[in-house]
C-alpha cells in the first residue's frame, strides 16, 4: 500500500508562456474603443456614431502599436554594421519580410476599416451595427493575429540589438581583435572608457562592446570584440560578430597577438588569422601589436609590444593610432528619430476622435522596445 504520508517530490511549476504579442495590442485597441463616447440627437444617431467611433479607434490603435513595434528596429537597424549583425543573426531577409508583412497588414486593416466604417453609417438598428462591430471586429483580430511571428521576430531582433552598445555613424573606429585570451579586453579598457570583463578564460567576451578615446582632434570608439579562431565555417555566434563587426564597422582593427602562449593559442595560429584577414580586407589599416610584453620581451620582432599590466608601449600605440585614423572634423550631430507618420483615417464630422488621438501615446504599451541612455541615436557604419 502506497504510504500516503510521504511527502510528495516537488511539482516543477513551468512559466507560463508569454502570450502573443496580438493579445496585448487587441486589448488596448478594444478597452480603447469601448470608451468612445459619440454626440447625436437621437439615439439612432447615437448608435451609428458610437460604431463608426469604435471602428475608427480600435483600427487607428492597433496601427499605432504596430508601427511601436517597427518603429525603433527600423532606426536601430539603419546602418550597415547592424544591418549585417541582424542578417547573420536572424537569418538574410528575416527583419525585411516582418517588416514588409507588417506593412501589408496595415494597409489591410485600412481597408478593412473604411469598409466597416461605411457599413456602419448606412447602419439603421443597433442589431445591424452590432453585426458590423463584431465582424470587423473579428477580422482585425485575425489580421492582427497573422502578424504574431513577425512581431515576436522583431522583438527579438530589437532585444538583441538593445544589447549590443551604439556605435555612432561617421566616428572613427577601431575595432580590437585576435583570438581568445590574448588580451584584448585588457587593452581596451588601458584605451577606451570601456570595461569589459577580463578573464584568464577563453570567450569571456561574448559580445562586442564599446568604450570611447579622445583622439585630440576626435572622439574614437573603441570596439572590443569576442576573440576568433579564424574557422569561417564553424564560427559560434560570437565570433560572427567580430567578424561582422572588423568587417562592417572597423575604421582601422588593433590586432592582438599573444606571444606567451599563455592565451592557449600559438603565434603560429594567431598570424594565419592576421594574414586571413590581410587577405579578406586589403584596404582596411590593421595595427598589429604583442601583449603581455611584461611576460615575454621578443627581441626579434618589429611590431610594438606592450603590456595592459605595466602600460608599457601604450604611448607609442597612441602615436600609431593617431597616424592610422583619419583626422576629421567634431563628432556628428546626434540625430533624433523622426515621430511617425500619423495614421489618417479619420471619419467625416468626427468630433469625438480628435485628430491628435491618433498620433497621441496608447495608455499602456504593450512593449516599448527598449532604449538606452542617451537618446535614439542613430547606429551607423564606419566613417
Ligand atoms: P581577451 O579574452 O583577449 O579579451 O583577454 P583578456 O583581456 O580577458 O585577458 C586574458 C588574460 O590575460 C587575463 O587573465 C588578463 O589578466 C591577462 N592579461 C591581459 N593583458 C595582459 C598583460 O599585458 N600582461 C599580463 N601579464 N597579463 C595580461
Amino acid at each position: 500500500m502506497p504510504n500516503r504520508t510521504a511527502p510528495r517530490a516537488p511539482r516543477h511549476r513551468r512559466e507560463a508562456p508569454a502570450p502573443p504579442p496580438s493579445v496585448g495590442i487587441l486589448d488596448i485597441a478594444f478597452h480603447r474603443a469601448s470608451l468612445v463616447t459619440p454626440h447625436g440627437r437621437t439615439k439612432a444617431e447615437r448608435d451609428r456614431r458610437r460604431a463608426v467611433l469604435k471602428v475608427v479607434r480600435s483600427s487607428a490603435t492597433v496601427i499605432r502599436h504596430l508601427r511601436l513595434e517597427t518603429g525603433p528596429v527600423r532606426a536601430a537597424t539603419a546602418g550597415d554594421f547592424e544591418k549585417a549583425l541582424v542578417a547573420r543573426r536572424f537569418g538574410t531577409g528575416a527583419l525585411d519580410r516582418a517588416l514588409l508583412r507588417l506593412r501589408r497588414a496595415e494597409e489591410r486593416i485600412r481597408g478593412l476599416a473604411r469598409d466597416a466604417e461605411r457599413s456602419a453609417q448606412r447602419g439603421n438598428d443597433p442589431t445591424d451595427l452590432g453585426e458590423v462591430i463584431r465582424t470587423f471586429y473579428g477580422r482585425l483580430s485575425s489580421f492582427v493575429r497573422e502578424v504574431d511571428p513577425d512581431l515576436a521576430t522583431l522583438r527579438r531582433i530589437g532585444a538583441y540589438l538593445d544589447e549590443r552598445p551604439r556605435l555612432h555613424e561617421g566616428a572613427p573606429t577601431l575595432v580590437v581583435a585576435g583570438f581568445p585570451n590574448v588580451g584584448k579586453s585588457s587593452l581596451v579598457a588601458r584605451l577606451s572608457t570601456a570595461r569589459p570583463k577580463v578573464a584568464d578564460y577563453p570567450f569571456t567576451t561574448l559580445a562586442i562592446g564599446v568604450g570611447h578615446a579622445d583622439l585630440g582632434f576626435d572622439r574614437l570608439q573603441v570596439v572590443d570584440t569576442p576573440g576568433v579562431l579564424g574557422r569561417s565555417a564553424r564560427a559560434n555566434p560570437a565570433e560572427t560578430e567580430a567578424e561582422t563587426a572588423v568587417e562592417r564597422a572597423a575604421t582601422a582593427v588593433l590586432f592582438v597577438i599573444d606571444p606567451t602562449g599563455t592565451s592557449g593559442y600559438t603565434v603560429e595560429e594567431q598570424e594565419q588569422l592576421l594574414a586571413k584577414w590581410r587577405e579578406e580586407f586589403p584596404q582596411l589599416p590593421i595595427v598589429v601589436v604583442e601583449t603581455k610584453s611584461d611576460l615575454l620581451r621578443r627581441p626579434a620582432t618589429d611590431r610594438l609590444q606592450l603590456s595592459s599590466v605595466t602600460g608599457e608601449g601604450l604611448d607609442a600605440l597612441w602615436s600609431r593610432l593617431r597616424s592610422v585614423l583619419p583626422a576629421r572634423g567634431p563628432m556628428p550631430e546626434v540625430e533624433v528619430e523622426p515621430p511617425s507618420e500619423e495614421f489618417a483615417l479619420e471619419p467625416e464630422g468626427s468630433d469625438e476622435v480628435s485628430p491628435d488621438e491618433r498620433s497621441e501615446e496608447p495608455d499602456e504599451a504593450p512593449r516599448r522596445p527598449r532604449r538606452r541612455p542617451g537618446g535614439p541615436a542613430r547606429r551607423g557604419r564606419r566613417a
